[in-house]
């Protein structure tokens, strides 16, 4: 058998460090709680991630493509579970895609559009180092 793991995927636009960009990896390693953590996408492994942050103190944005986190989950499971979350403090931006990030020193802005407006903003400035 061989079973040598997985490997995180990298989007366009986004520049994994380990530091500031990070994967499940880097999340597992943070040195210091995060002002502010945003999730691209609403997968179980960033959620677990986004929770324990919660709880640790940081801010949590969860930007998620379609209209429901947990892809793959019974649609009324994955409605709990959100509900769950938001009552934890996540925040969700849902049918909204993260297009990449600008880095303006050591602030790091999240460029996001809403798929169904069509339009775009920014979504956080993150000061973690
Ligand atoms: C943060 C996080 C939370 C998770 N939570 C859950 C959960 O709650 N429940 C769940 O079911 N799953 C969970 N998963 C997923 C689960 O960890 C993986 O699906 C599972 O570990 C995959 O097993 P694997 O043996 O394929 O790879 P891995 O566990 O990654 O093991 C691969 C091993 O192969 C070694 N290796 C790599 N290349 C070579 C090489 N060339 N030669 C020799 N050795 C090599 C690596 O060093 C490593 O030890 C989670 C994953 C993450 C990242």
């Amino acid at each position: 058998m061989i079973a040598t793991g997985s490997d995180a995927v990298s989007l366009p636009g986004l520049d994994i460090d380990e530091k500031r960009i990070i994967t499940s990896t880097g999340a597992l390693e943070l040195s210091k709680v995060p002002e502010h953590l945003v999730l691209v996408g609403g997968g179980v492994i960033g959620l677990e991630m986004g929770s324990v942050w919660k709880r640790l103190g940081a801010k949590v944005t969860v930007v998620e493509f379609t209209d429901a986190i947990a892809a793959g989950a019974d649609i009324e499971v994955a409605k709990t579970f959100r509900r769950s979350l938001e009552q934890q403090g996540l925040t969700f931006r849902m049918k909204s895609k993260v297009l990449g990030v600008d880095k303006n020193g050591e602030k790091l802005t999240v460029n996001v559009q809403d798929i169904v407006k069509n339009s775009t903003d920014k979504v956080s400035w993150l000061a973690h180092n």
